[in-house]
């Protein structure tokens, strides 16, 4: 072969690398996954003053949260929609509906590869539990938040932003289910749980670990893949069956389990003290509750470990099921999905939390 010839491939082989660099940092490359943002609020879209303590969640939009991450147009070509602009404590029925809704619709129709929740860290779990139990989807979906507002000294917001798309993005997040990301760790949506008030690693697994690890040059998976149950039927109105939370102290009678009869409860969760128990005034109110149809689930409010059946509580006895591994919030959600599809009896709602 002539030099001619060689310098000439040489050359081509240069066109086709530069072009083939400059198409991956361009910010509508298409060969890139398509990854919707869809926005609720909270912190992670909060604004306060001079990186003061007070600020307001949900204040800033999706496209100004988006904009203000540097490098996020490298990882996937992103759209954006703003579902709502709350704080994640006033998270509510509509929103779920609204989200497992829209989610299905998007991935269903192939409009994107996956989706990343930007949320309050507040009720972030509670969210991805929902959203774990009712989406028809295996395609990625990855709740973001952040524990310091946007104007906050070192707000921990783009760079959990960055971190969740990546992940979202990643070949490796299919058919993992629904996925909390925050500060380099990715959670299970049954797992995860926010562990303290102000610090930005909150979140934690407690009982088996994070799922993975992201950080800016990668993402990796560290437990097996999950097996993925049936989804539930949501009812078409965007509202859950009443379950209560009572929680479970020293000196406990029986009114909060009455009271929460008497509104209406169909379901109580007995964030019980130690392995899911409370006194026998508040255990007898329970297996009276039982006894009239309403579903009771013992857990606990300790924060990790397992609530087993009938070891200080005769479950069997009182119909009663346990929540294993779930704790008060998500066996809440689980027992008003069973409820909203027809399933109370104590045996079946125990099948549906899990056996040990
Ligand atoms: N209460 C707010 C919320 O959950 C702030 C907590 C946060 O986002 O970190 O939306």
């Amino acid at each position: 072969m002539s030099h001619r010839i060689k310098d000439l491939i040489a050359i081509v082989g240069l066109v086709v690398a530069l072009t083939g660099s400059e198409r991956v940092l361009a910010a509508d490359d298409t060969s890139l996954p398509r990854v919707t943002v869809l926005a609720t609020g909270g912190t992670i879209a909060g604004s306060g003053s001079g990186g003061g303590i007070g600020y307001q969640a949900g204040k800033v939009s999706a496209q100004d949260l988006i904009g203000a991450v540097p490098g996020i147009d490298k990882l996937a070509q992103i759209s954006a929609e703003q579902v709502s602009s709350i704080g994640s404590q006033d998270m509510n029925d509509t929103v779920w509906f609204t989200l497992a809704r829209r989610i299905d619709d998007i991935l269903g129709k192939g409009e994107a590869d996956a989706i990343v929740i930007t949320h309050g860290t507040d009720t972030m779990e509670e969210t991805a539990f929902f959203l774990a139990n009712v989406l028809k989807t295996d395609r990625p979906v990855v709740l973001v938040g952040s524990m310091r507002p946007s104007t906050a000294i070192s707000a921990d917001g783009p760079a959990n932003l960055f971190e969740a798309v990546k992940a979202a993005a990643s070949d490796s997040a299919k058919g993992r289910g629904v996925l909390v990301v925050l500060n380099d760790t990715i959670h299970a949506a049954r797992a995860v749980q926010k562990t303290n008030t102000t610090s930005v690693q909150t979140f934690l697994s407690p009982n088996g670990g994070p799922v993975g690890f992201v950080d800016p040059a990668s993402v990796g998976f560290v437990q097996p893949m999950p097996s993925r149950a049936k989804p539930y039927a949501l009812p078409a109105e965007p509202s859950l069956p009443r379950v209560e939370i009572v929680y479970a102290h020293a000196n406990m009678d029986a009114a909060a389990v009455e009271d929460a009869v008497k509104r209406g409860a169909k379901g109580i969760v007995l964030a019980g003290v130690g392995d899911g128990n409370a006194s026998k005034a508040a255990i007898a109110a329970l297996a009276n509750a039982a006894k009239q149809g309403v579903v009771v689930i013992r857990a606990s409010r300790v924060g990790s470990g397992f609530v087993n059946r009938n070891v200080e509580v005769d479950d069997d006895t009182l119909g009663f099921a346990v929540s294993l591994d779930l704790n008060p919030q998500k066996a809440r959600i689980l027992a008003q999905l069973l409820i909203a599809n027809g399933v109370t009896d104590p045996r079946a709602v125990q099948e549906a939390v899990g056996r040990r």
